[in-house]
C-alpha cells in the first residue's frame, strides 16, 4: 500500500497540469511517463524501443539531435560502409533487404534504420538533450531533465534506458602548438570527403578503422596523406578464404579456443598482407580477438589502405611532439610540412556528464562497470543498451534482455495495480 501511495504522490507531484498551475512564470514542465524513458535514438535506442513495443510496454525516446541515428547521418564520412557484414548488424525482428550488398553504405544503413523506426512506429522526441538524470529514492522514480526547443522538461519515470552510445562525443587531444598551426585541424566527425583536400598535404592522427579509411579516401581524391601511428595495431584483411574475417572468426570460435583462432588469423594475415611491422604498423603482443575481448580495441579491417602504405602513397609517422605554423615535429625528430590535420582520435561516452549515479556506470570512461554480458542492468530500473564494445550485435542482445526484464516488472506492477483498484471497489462489484 505504501508503495502505491508513494506512486500516487509521485504522479500528483509531477502532474503536468498541476505543475503548470504552480509554475506559471517558467517555461519548464513536468511529465509522468508510463513506462521507461530511453535516452538516445541511435540504433541501440531504436532496438530497445522496438523490443518494448513487441512486448506492449509504452516508452518515450529522447534524442538531442533532429534525426534518428545522428552519428551515422551527421557525423560520418561519405564513403563509409558498415565495417562488418550486414547479417552481424541487424537489429531485432528486421533483416536487411536482400538487394543490399554485404557491406551496406551509410545511406543504405540509414534507410534501414528509418524503415525500422517506421515498422515499429518509433517516434523519438527530437531536439531534447538530456542534461540531468537522477533516481529520487524518496519518490521511487527517475527524474530526467531535458533541454529542448520549447524549454526544459522533467520526465518522471520508473525505468531509464541509457542509449547514448559509446561514441557520443569526439575525443580531441591537446597537442602542443595547436593554436600556432596555420591550417585547419578537424575531428573525423566533421570530415565528409577528400574533395576539399585535393593536392593538400594532410596528416591523419590515429590509425583505427576511421583513420585508415580517411587516408584511403584522401588518396582517392588526390590529396597527399600521412598517418600518425602511435600505438601497436592489428591490421587484418576484411575478407579471408572467401569469407568475412569477422564471420570466419565467429565460426571458428565455436570450435576452437580464442588463442588458436588468433594464431590462425595472424598467419593468414601475414600470408595475405605481409609483415605490417615493416611499414611502421607493429602488432600488439596479444592476438586481435584476445585484445578486443580484454580492452575493447578493435582490429583494423583493411579495405585497401595497406596497399597505399606499401606503395608509399600514404606515409607513416610516429607520435607528434609539437605543431608549428606550417609543420609538424615528430618524436623521432623529423619535421614535415602539412596543410591540414584530421584527428581520427575516436569518441567517448558522455554518460557521466548527465547521469548522476555512482553504481552502474564508471565515472572515468562512462561505460558500465560490469563486463559483458552483465553490463546491461543496474539498480532501480536503470539499463544500458549499446555499451558492450561489440557493435550492433551487442546492442541487439542488450535490447532484447532489457525489454524482457522491463516486461516482467511491468506485468507484476499491472497485476498489483489491478488488485489495488479492485480492493477499492465495493465487494458486490469486485
Ligand atoms: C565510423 C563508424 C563505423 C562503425 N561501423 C560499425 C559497423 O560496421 N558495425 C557495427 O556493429 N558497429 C559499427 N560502429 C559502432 C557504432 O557505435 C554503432 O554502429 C552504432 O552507431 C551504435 O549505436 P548507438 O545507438 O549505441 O550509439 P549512437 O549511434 O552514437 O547513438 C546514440 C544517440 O544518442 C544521442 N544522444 C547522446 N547523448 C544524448 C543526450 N544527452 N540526450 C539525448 N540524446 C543523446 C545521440 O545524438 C545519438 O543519436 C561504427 C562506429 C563508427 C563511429
Amino acid at each position: 500500500m505504501e508503495h502505491y501511495l508513494r506512486e500516487r504522490e509521485g504522479k500528483q507531484l509531477h502532474d503536468p497540469i498541476r505543475i503548470e498551475k504552480t509554475k506559471n512564470s517558467s517555461s519548464s514542465r513536468c511529465e509522468y511517463v508510463d513506462g521507461p524513458v530511453i535516452v538516445g535514438a541511435g540504433p541501440s535506442g531504436l532496438a530497445a524501443a522496438a523490443c518494448l513495443k513487441e512486448k506492449g510496454v509504452p516508452y518515450v525516446v529522447l534524442e538531442r539531435s533532429n534525426c534518428i541515428a545522428s552519428l551515422w547521418q551527421l557525423k560520418t564520412y561519405d564513403r563509409l560502409r558498415l565495417h562488418l557484414p550486414k547479417q552481424f548488424c541487424e537489429l531485432p525482428f528486421l533483416g536487411f533487404p536482400c538487394n543490399f550488398p554485404t557491406y551496406p553504405t551509410k545511406q543504405q544503413f540509414t534507410k534501414y534504420l528509418e524503415d525500422y523506426a517506421k515498422k515499429f512506429d518509433i517516434r523519438p522526441r527530437f531536439n531534447e538533450t538530456v542534461a540531468h538524470a537522477e533516481y529520487d529514492s524518496t519518490l521511487g522514480f527517475w527524474r530526467v531533465k531535458s533541454a529542448g526547443l520549447k524549454g526544459e522538461t522533467e520526465y518522471v519515470c520508473r525505468c531509464l534506458v541509457v542509449a547514448t552510445g559509446e561514441n557520443a562525443e569526439p575525443v580531441v587531444p591537446q597537442i602542443e602548438g595547436m593554436e600556432e598551426f596555420g591550417g585547419p585541424i578537424r575531428h573525423t566527425s566533421l570530415y565528409k570527403s577528400g574533395d576539399e583536400y585535393r593536392l593538400k598535404r594532410v596528416l591523419v592522427v590515429g590509425c583505427g578503422n576511421s583513420g585508415m579509411e580517411v587516408c584511403l579516401d584522401l588518396c582517392n581524391h588526390k590529396a597527399k596523406p600521412s598517418i600518425v601511428v602511435r600505438d601497436t595495431v592489428h591490421v587484418l584483411p576484411r575478407e579471408m578464404l572467401g569469407k568475412s574475417t569477422f564471420g570466419l572468426s565467429m565460426w571458428l570460435l565455436k570450435w576452437l579456443p580464442m588463442r588458436l583462432v588468433d594464431r590462425f588469423l595472424l598467419i593468414v594475415s601475414w600470408l595475405m598482407l605481409g609483415d605490417t611491422a615493416r611499414f611502421g604498423l607493429d602488432r600488439p603482443r596479444l592476438g586481435p580477438l584476445e585484445l578486443k575481448n580484454l580492452s575493447g580495441k578493435t582490429p583494423v579491417l583493411d579495405v585497401g589502405t595497406l596497399a597505399k602504405i606499401k606503395s608509399g602513397d600514404i606515409k607513416v609517422f610516429p607520435s607528434i611532439k609539437r605543431l608549428k605554423r606550417h609543420a609538424v615535429e615528430f618524436v623521432n625528430g623529423k619535421i614535415q610540412n602539412f596543410d591540414a590535420i584530421i584527428l581520427a582520435t575516436g569518441y567517448r561516452s558522455n554518460v557521466p556528464s548527465w547521469l548522476k549515479e555512482g553504481q552502474m556506470f564508471s565515472k572515468k570512461d562512462g561505460f558500465p562497470r560490469k563486463a559483458f554480458p552483465n553490463g546491461w542492468k543496474g539498480e532501480y530500473g536503470l539499463y544500458a543498451v549499446g555499451f558492450t564494445k561489440r557493435g550492433l550485435l551487442g546492442a541487439s542482445m542488450d535490447a532484447k534482455k532489457i525489454a524482457e526484464d522491463i516486461e516482467r516488472c511491468w506485468k507484476v506492477e499491472a497485476k498489483q495495480k489491478l488488485a489495488f483498484v479492485s480492493s477499492l471497489l465495493p465487494r458486490s462489484l469486485s
